[in-house]
């Protein structure tokens, strides 16, 4: 049986708060049949609040898209941890390759706010990828080993069970090209197989590996049928309430049938 489907929508630096509000309320009136599926929205830091309060009484999760590494202190400009949690936030993405890239965070920060989301209570979504160069150089999966260990490394057993990863390859990201089903799995099951030698094989089996890269309605199902894909983290598609919605009923379908077959 796979583990429990798993759908993150980052809603990056879109929607002021009235957007949000109408956008996470007819997610949540499209979702609602949906009860099999893991479901987390990110929206950005200003509309947290608002869409929070709109998810109180449903099962959908609220994600943060960042946080710094100290619970407090003078740190102009970022939100901490524990006001994540005090807005009513489960999970934080990190390690994003826009945040990689624009903002400059290498792994050892990363890993810095993996421990300090696990030490408060926040389940940290960790983003692995690489580059295209770097595909083309086939040094994929040297590189997604590098940030695997330096962004995980060091954890103990206990909190890396609660993480989940999503690998995200750069040339994906909002460019229309999805890594093939294929392309994908390989990459997941290596990461699997990291996660068995480095920690176990219970940490392994049940760690949630996301995929994230122009997912989209119409390739959902065709990725959620291998065995190592456990969900998508979405970007541009988790911006439109109906392709969002029915990115999760594809999980939802997909899992039920493999699990019927
Ligand atoms: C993302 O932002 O993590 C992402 C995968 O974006 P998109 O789905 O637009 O490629």
């Amino acid at each position: 049986m796979k583990r429990k489907p798993f759908i993150a929508g980052n809603w990056k630096m879109y929607k002021n708060a009235s957007e949000a509000v109408t956008l996470v309320q007819t997610i949540k009136a499209a979702a609602h049949t949906v009860s099999d599926v893991t479901i987390v929205i990110c929206p950005p830091f200003t509309a947290l609040g608002v869409v929070s309060k709109i998810l109180t009484d449903t099962a959908i999760q609220l994600g943060a898209q960042n946080m710094y590494s100290a619970p407090e202190g003078a740190f102009t400009g970022e939100i901490s941890p524990t006001m994540l949690k005090d807005v009513g936030c489960r999970y934080v993405i990190l390690g994003h390759s826009e945040r990689r890239q624009y903002f400059k965070e290498d792994d050892i920060l990363i890993h810095e706010k993996v421990k300090t989301a696990l030490k408060y209570s926040l389940v940290p979504i960790v983003c692995l990828g690489e580059t295209l160069a770097e595909r083309e150089a086939k040094k994929h999966f040297d590189i997604v080993k590098t940030q695997f260990d330096e962004c995980l490394a060091r954890l103990e057993k206990d909190d890396m069970a609660k993480v989940v990863i999503a690998y995200e390859p750069v040339w994906a990201i909002g460019t229309g090209k999805t890594a093939t089903p294929d392309q994908a799995e390989q990459m997941h099951s290596y990461i699997r197989r990291l996660l068995n030698e480095r920690y176990s094989q219970e940490v392994g089996n049940r760690i949630p590996i996301l995929y994230g890269g122009s997912v989209k309605p119409d390739n959902t199902k065709s990725l959620m049928e291998k065995p190592n894909i456990d969900g998508a983290l979405v970007g541009g598609a988790s911006l439109k309430a109906e392709s969002f919605a029915q990115i999760i009923i594809e999980a939802q379908q997909t899992h039920e049938a493999g699990i019927n077959s």
